[in-house]
């Protein structure tokens, strides 16, 4: 007799390749498993603030990986079932419809993730199904950290760091199951819905020429752009030098996307520069790759061990600062019309493509949080929006670290303006997303309040009408003495912050 199938619950795990949940269950269940992914509304909703708490980018991106998953589940002989629901009510209805035995997933390390999970728990209670739940997403897995509770992880990342290099291996990823059995009767699959199913409010804006690459959903991207990064381009050789840079699709790998929404493991890129270390060349660059998996894996844990303080205005250290809350300026901010170039760019950035270099997200999270002052939670849930990439506990836990509430002892200030200057010094980067200060000198163009009104309209530049004036005294938030590599805003210039990020 063939044994009751297994549901497979998918999360943000959209890929067969080193799939965990659905590695056992094809075990355990002979191949006879059920791939189900629900659009849950509550991830979609709007927020208090007036935005989607996840935006149309990333609702898409995820489309196109379900798209993708489906094709590749096709192929190993079943498919993917698509719903639109809670998932503690959907996997209950299937549950009774396939007769299955359990549900398999992943762990989510954060709150409403966690929330959402007992609940499809309690509904499995319900209808005589067992739940199993998988940890997954990260380089090194949960059980083999060498802490006996989450709760002794490092409140400092270097610490992390050294403590599983030194202590703990990363296991080799798992092979896609070989084969599985065809859907049971009466299961429709394939069937991705459209947008709106999201939200009805979506739309997918149109594609923006000037994005640094074009991201496309799904498994099969994941696998070609890493591939295109690491063998094609060659690019890991010089990852460690080329990574802060914020024009060139091969400056960093890109691979965040996917890798948020699963379309690729960690252990699975892990592996690859293993074995480009040994093909082609082992250098500080192709460690520093690792280096920034675990500090995705850090924030994971974090996320895992700190529950709701990571969502707090306190943060983690129950820091006790009072925040702005000036609609008017974040308004100005989320829309890049802070007057501030550097900001400004990266912002528009980001609303125009959904991706933003992880320097420009330090600088203009570092502008709201310690410059403006203003609340960073909200930037924190802009970006959850925004975001192409969104992973909760790499967005969450880097605005912490960034507003001086999280895991980094030191409370640090960003100058943005000596940050401008070293990484975009002929101001490509600035022209290419403010075109409006496009014939400004050079030597102008981070800083063009500097200049009288007259100066400025010689560049084709009307202050307060064609180019905002800044929303804050630069001379007082960014002292001269402060841009030196020495200040309190030298940002991660500094050899010590070059380490450390
Ligand atoms: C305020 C702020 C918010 C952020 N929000 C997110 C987010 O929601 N999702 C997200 O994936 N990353 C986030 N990051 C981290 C980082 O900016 C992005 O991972 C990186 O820019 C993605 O580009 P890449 O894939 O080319 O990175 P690469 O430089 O090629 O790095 C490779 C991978 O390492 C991981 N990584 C690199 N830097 C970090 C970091 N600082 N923290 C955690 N993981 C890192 C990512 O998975 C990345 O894809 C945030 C950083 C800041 C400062």
């Amino acid at each position: 007799m063939s044994p009751q199938p297994i549901i497979v619950w998918l999360r943000n795990d959209l890929r067969v390749d080193d799939n965990e949940a659905l590695w056992l269950a094809a075990r355990h269940a002979e191949g006879r498993v059920v791939p189900v992914y629900c659009i849950d509304p509550r991830q979609w909703a709007d927020g208090p603030l007036g935005f989607a708490k996840m935006g149309v980018r990333r609702a898409q991106f995820i489309r196109e990986s379900l798209a993708s998953l489906h094709a590749s589940l096709v192929r190993l002989g079943a498919g993917l079932v698509v719903r639109i629901g809670h998932p503690e009510v959907v996997l209950a209805q299937l549950v009774a419809q396939v007769d299955a035995r359990a549900v398999y997933f992943h762990d989510e390390p954060t709150t409403e993730e966690q929330a959402v999970a007992d609940a499809v728990t309690a509904a499995m209670r319900g209808v005589g199904a067992t739940v199993q739940s998988v940890w997954g997403a990260t380089l090194y897995h949960i059980d083999d950290l060498p802490y006996r509770e989450l709760e002794m992880l490092p409140e400092v990342f270097t610490n992390f760091r050294k403590d599983v290099e030194r202590q703990a291996r990363i296991r080799p990823p798992r092979d896609a199951p070989e084969t599985l059995c065809a859907l049971s009767e009466g299961v429709t699959a394939g069937e991705v819905p459209p947008l709106t199913a999201f939200n009805e409010s979506f739309q997918l804006p149109e594609a923006d020429p000037r994005a640094v690459m074009v991201f496309q959903g799904g498994e099969a991207a994941a696998v070609a752009r890493l591939d295109a990064y690491i063998w094609e381009h060659d690019a890991l050789a010089s990852y460690k030098e080329t990574r802060n840079g914020l024009l060139e699709v091969n400056d960093s790998t890109k691979l965040s996307p996917w890798l948020s929404a699963g379309c690729i493991s960690p252990r699975r890129v892990w592996q690859q520069v293993q074995s480009y270390e040994q093909r082609r060349v082992q250098n500080e660059s192709t460690y520093w790759l690792i280096f920034e998996l675990i500090w995705r894996d850090y924030f994971r844990f974090l996320g895992a061990a700190v529950g709701a303080r990571l969502f707090r205005l306190g943060g983690i250290r129950g820091r006790t600062e009072v925040w702005r809350q000036d609609r008017g300026m974040f308004a100005r901010w989320c829309s890049g019309e802070t007057g501030v170039p550097f900001i400004d760019a990266n912002m528009r950035e980001l609303n125009a493509t959904g991706f933003m270099s992880n320097r420009g997200r330090q600088n203009v999270a570092s502008f709201l949080a310690k410059t403006l002052q203003i609340d960073w939670r909200w930037g924190a849930a802009y970006f959850e929006s925004m975001l192409l990439d969104v992973d909760p506990t790499s967005n969450w836990g880097n605005w912490q670290y960034v507003s001086g509430v999280g895991s980094d002892p030191r409370d640090r200030v960003f100058n943005v303006i000596s940050q401008a200057k070293r990484y975009d010094a002929e101001g490509a980067y600035v022209r290419r997303w403010c075109p409006e200060l496009a014939e400004l000198p050079s030597e102008h163009l981070h800083e063009p309040y500097l200049l009288q009104d007259r100066a400025l309209q010689r560049h084709g530049i009307e202050p307060g009408v064609t180019w905002p004036r800044p929303v804050v005294d630069m001379k007082t938030a960014y002292p001269k003495r402060s841009s030196s590599p020495r200040g309190r805003g030298r940002g991660r210039s500094g050899r010590a912050r070059g380490r450390s990020r």
